[in-house]
């Protein structure tokens, strides 16, 4: 009988600046995809922010602090940061959905990774530019 290791799923790690929070995300990644709208700018105190989602049950937060803090950013949506350094996480939704960012991810590299869209692109400033397809994209 194939062991468990055989159908072994790919599993993506990242945390915090601090270390205090971090997390498993076991594959598939979901919906890689780039925004830059008001609230993931403020969220990440970037321009655009880079996602990718899991199922809620596919996400383990093993780091010494357990899971991340979280504030209510809208009806059907948390957004998650770590309480002791501030970084960001994404967000925790209340439809069974983790969706993190990826510069907290240890190895944003994977291919599969890659945004393959960018929403609220004209939430962002002409002089910044984000290489991500989209028929959307302004
Ligand atoms: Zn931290
Ligand atoms: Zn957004």
């Amino acid at each position: 009988m194939p062991t468990s290791r055989a159908a072994k799923q790919k599993s993506y790690t990242g945390g915090c600046l601090c270390g205090s929070i971090r997390f498993e995300a076991v594959g598939p990644a979901k919906k890689p995809h780039t925004c830059s709208c008001k609230m993931c700018q403020r969220h990440t105190g970037a321009l655009t922010a880079a996602w990718v989602e899991f199922p809620s049950s596919s996400v383990t937060w093993n780091g010494p602090g357990g899971a991340p803090s979280v504030y209510r950013s809208s009806d059907y949506s948390s957004r998650a940061f770590c309480p002791a350094c501030g970084s960001s996480f994404g967000a925790i939704d209340d439809k069974p959905v983790v969706a993190l960012l990826l510069g907290v991810f240890d190895k944003a590299s994977a291919p599969e990774l890659m945004p393959t869209g960018h929403s609220f692109g004209g939430g962002r400033p002409r002089w910044w530019h984000v290489d991500a397809s989209s028929p959307t994209d302004g």
